[in-house]
C-alpha cells in the first residue's frame, strides 16, 4: 500500500493548523463533533427531497468512546459516510471542504445550515492525535475504507469492513508532555466538559458510556460501579425556542447555569433577527456590579456561536463599551466557525449584528426606564456611571445614543429624573439647565450658590459622581439647553429691579471690593456683591472653562498640572457681615485684611477646598476673638 503525500501546499497548512491556528487544543473535538453533525445533516437533507430514503430520528447520534487502557479516543456517526473518493478529497486536500460543495450542489439555501466550509476544522486531530484513523462508508455504497495518517507525512487508504452506513474517527492520544496533559482528553469528566461547552447544542444526541456507581443489591454499604449509556448535550438552546414557550424562570435558569452572573438580571432581551443579516441573541442587564467591573481586569464581550456552535467565549466586538455590562450570548449561522479573532474584526455580519444589538439594548433600557422605573433606577445605581463614561469618551461621539438613560438627583423631586423630564417641567422664563456639584446631596443642599436660583424656583441637578461635570460639559446642551453651573458667574436670571439696585450699589462699593482683590492677590480673580446669595455672607463663583470641582479632581490625578479655576469671590452686601467690612474700610485697614483673608477661607472651606495655611487660618480666627 502505497503512502500518499499531502500536496505541498497542504504540508504547510497543516504544520500551521496544527501549532497556531487554534489556541486551545480542546477544541479538535468540536471540530470532529461538528463534522459528525453535518454528516447527519446531509442525510436529513437528502430525506428530504429522496423518496427512498427516510430519516428516522432515533438511528442518527454521534458516539463517543474513551478506551483509557490503549489511549484511543473514537468520534463515532451514523451520518452520510464517505467514498474512497471523498476520503481522498475532503480529507487529503486540506483547506477544501466536502461541505461546502455540498451545498452548493445542493443549491442550498434556508435551513442548511451546515456548519463545515472551511475545510480545516478535521486536521485539529492532529493537535492532540499522533495517528488519526478514519473509517467510513458512503451512503448507498457496499464498501467501506480506511483512511490513515501520522500527520504531516502523508496518509494511507485502504478498503476495510464496517457494517454501516456513517464514520468513525480513531484517534490515538499523544503521550503526556511536561506542558500538556493529553491524557486528559480520554477522562469522562473532560470530554463531558468540553462537549458541554462547546457542542451542547447539536441538534443530534452526542452519547457516551459513563461510569456510574450504586449500592449493590443485597448490601447497606457495597457500592458497584456500572457503565450507562448517556446523551450530553442539550441539543435544542433556549434561544431556538419559542419566546411564547419560555418563562421568566427559564431565562433566568439560563443566566445562572452560563456563570453570567450571581445575582437575578433586571431584564432579559430575547432577539430572533431574520433581517439582513439572521441571529438569535439572548442578553441580559445584571443587577450588580461584577466586583472587578471597574477596573481594568474585567473583560466585556458576548459569547458567540456559530448555528449552535461555541467559536468564542467572549467577543468584544458585539458590544460597546458603554454597554460593557450586557452579558449573553449571539447566535448566527452567517458566521463560519472557522474564523479567527483578527477576521471576525472585519467581518461585515458581524459588525452588522453588534449595530442591532446597540441599538436594541438602548431602546430596552428605555422601554425599562419608562414602564419599571424602580428596576432602572437599580440598574443605574450600578451602571449608570459607564453609561456617563460613554458620553465622555471619544469625544462625545455617542452623546446622542447615551443622553436619553442619564439620572440625576434632583432638588425639588429628591430623587433621580432624565433630562428629558427636566426640561419637560421647566418654566418658560428659565434659559439653563442648572446643577450643583458637590460631594453628596446633603452637601450640595447646603451650597450658598444654590440660594438664587432655588429661590427663582428653578430646578437644580446634583452632581456627586467625579464624572458628572466631565459629561455635561461634553454634552453642552440637552434639547437645546445650556447647562450652566449655579456657580457660574452668568446664572442667566433677569431680575431687572434688583439689578439695577445692586448696580448701583457696586459702585459705591468699588472701592472696598478692589481693596480686598489687591489683599488677596492672585488668588482670585475677582471680588464682587453677589446677586446669588440670600442668606450667607460669601461665595465663589466660577469664570471660565474650567469648573471648582473639576480643578479638584484634576488635580487629584496623578501628574496633575496645578490646576486652577477663575475663583471670584462674592460677596453678600445684604449681610451684617458686609457693615464689618466696610467699618473696617474706613477706620481700620489691617482688620479689613484679616477680614478678607478669613472669607476667602471660608469660601475655600464651602467648597470642599484645603485652606492654604491651616496654622495662619487659626490665628486670624483667634485675633477676631480677642
Ligand atoms: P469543513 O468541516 O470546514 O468542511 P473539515 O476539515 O472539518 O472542514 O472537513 C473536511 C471535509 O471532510 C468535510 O467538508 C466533509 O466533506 C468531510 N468530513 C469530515 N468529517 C466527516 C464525517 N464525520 N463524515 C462525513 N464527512 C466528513
Ligand atoms: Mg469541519
Amino acid at each position: 500500500m502505497e503512502t500518499k503525500e499531502f500536496k505541498a501546499e497542504s504540508k504547510r497548512l497543516l504544520d500551521l493548523m496544527i501549532n497556531s491556528i487554534y489556541t486551545h487544543r480542546e477544541i479538535f473535538l468540536r471540530e470532529l463533533i461538528s463534522n459528525a453533525s453535518d454528516a447527519i445533516d446531509k442525510i436529513y437533507y437528502k430525506a428530504l427531497t429522496d423518496e427512498n430514503l427516510t430519516f428516522d430520528k432515533d438511528s442518527y447520534y454521534i458516539k463517543i468512546v474513551s478506551d483509557k487502557e490503549n489511549k484511543v479516543l473514537k468520534v463515532i456517526d451514523t451520518g452520510i459516510g464517505m467514498t474512497k473518493e471523498e476520503l481522498e478529497n475532503n480529507l487529503g486536500v486540506i483547506a477544501k471542504s466536502g461541505s461546502l460543495a455540498f451545498k452548493k450542489e445542493n443549491d442550498a439555501k434556508d435551513g442548511y445550515d451546515i456548519i463545515g466550509q472551511f475545510g480545516v476544522g478535521f486536521y485539529a486531530a492532529f493537535m492532540v492525535a499522533d495517528r488519526v484513523t478514519v473509517i467510513s462508508k458512503a451512503l448507498g455504497s457496499n464498501e467501506a475504507y480506511k483512511w490513515e495518517s501520522k500527520g504531516a507525512e502523508g496518509y494511507t487508504i485502504e478498503p476495510w469492513e464496517k457494517d454501516s452506513v456513517g464514520t468513525e474517527i480513531i484517534l490515538e492520544i499523544k503521550e503526556n508532555t511536561q506542558d500538556e496533559k493529553y491524557e486528559e482528553y480520554l477522562e469522562e469528566y473532560k470530554l463531558r466538559e468540553i462537549i458541554k461547552k462547546y457542542s451542547d447544542f447539536i441538534r443530534y444526541p452526542i452519547k457516551m458510556n459513563i461510569t456510574n456507581s450504586k449500592l449493590k443489591e443485597g448490601t447497606e454499604d457495597e457500592y458497584e460501579s456500572y457503565i450507562e449509556e448517556q446523551t450530553i448535550n442539550s441539543m435544542v438552546p433556549i434561544w431556538r425556542k419559542n419566546k411564547s414557550e419560555l418563562t421568566a424562570e427559564d431565562y433566568e435558569k439560563f443566566y445562572s447555569e452560563k456563570h453570567y452572573g450571581y445575582d437575578k438580571p433586571v431584564k432579559h432581551i430575547h432577539i430572533i433577527a431574520d433581517g439582513a443579516v439572521r441571529y438569535n441573541s439572548i442578553l441580559f442587564i445584571p443587577e450588580n456590579i461584577p466586583f472587578d467591573y471597574y477596573t481594568r481586569e474585567y473583560e466585556k464581550g458576548l459569547e458567540l456561536y456559530s448555528n449552535g456552535v461555541l467559536i468564542m467565549n467572549k467577543c468584544s466586538d458585539l458590544l460597546p463599551d458603554y454597554f460593557s455590562f450586557v452579558k449573553g450570548m449571539v447566535d448566527s449561522e452567517d458566521l463560519s466557525l472557522n474564523i479567527s479573532r483578527e477576521m471576525l474584526q472585519h467581518d461585515r455580519q458581524l459588525k452588522l449584528i453588534a449595530k442591532n444589538i446597540k441599538n436594541k439594548i438602548k431602546s430596552e433600557l428605555l422601554n425599562l426606564l419608562k414602564n419599571e422605573r424602580d428596576k432602572y433606577e437599580g440598574f443605574y445605581k450600578s451602571f449608570g456611571r459607564q453609561l456617563k463614561y460613554g458620553v465622555y469618551n471619544d469625544f462625545g461621539t455617542d452623546k446622542e445614543m447615551l443622553q436619553d438613560l442619564l439620572m440625576f438627583y434632583s432638588s425639588k423631586e429628591k430623587k433621580l429624573v432624565t433630562l428629558d423630564e427636566y426640561i419637560s417641567r421647566m418654566p418658560e422664563d428659565q434659559k439653563y439647565i442648572y446643577y450643583a456639584v458637590g460631594e453628596s446631596n446633603e452637601r450640595i443642599e447646603k451650597l450658598p450658590q444654590t440660594e438664587l436660583v432655588s429661590e427663582k424656583g428653578y430646578e437644580i441637578l446634583y452632581f456627586t459622581e467625579d464624572i458628572d461635570e466631565f459629561t455635561i460639559k461634553m454634552l453642552m446642551n440637552y434639547k437645546e439647553k445650556e447647562f450652566r453651573s449655579v456657580s457660574s458667574n452668568d446664572l442667566g436670571i433677569e431680575d431687572t429691579k434688583e439689578n439695577d439696585k445692586e448696580e448701583a450699589q457696586e459702585k459705591d462699593n468699588k472701592e472696598i471690593f478692589e481693596y480686598m482683590k489687591k489683599v488677596l492677590a492672585d488668588k482670585v480673580k475677582d471680588v464682587r456683591a453677589s446677586k446669588r446669595l440670600k442668606h450667607h455672607p460669601v461665595c465663589f463663583s466660577n469664570d471660565g472653562e474650567i469648573s471648582i470641582e473639576m480643578e479638584k479632581i484634576l488635580n487629584a490625578m496623578p501628574n496633575s498640572q496645578n490646576i486652577k479655576a477663575d475663583k471670584i469671590l462674592e460677596i453678600n452686601i445684604n449681610h451684617e457681615v458686609f457693615n464689618s467690612l466696610k467699618n473696617a474700610y474706613e477706620n481700620d485697614k489691617e482688620k479689613l485684611d484679616l477680614y478678607t483673608n478669613l472669607l476667602y477661607s471660608q469660601a475655600l472651606l464651602i467648597e470642599g477646598l484645603p485652606v492654604s495655611d491651616p496654622v495662619e487660618f487659626t490665628n486670624d480666627i483667634c485675633k477676631i476673638m480677642k
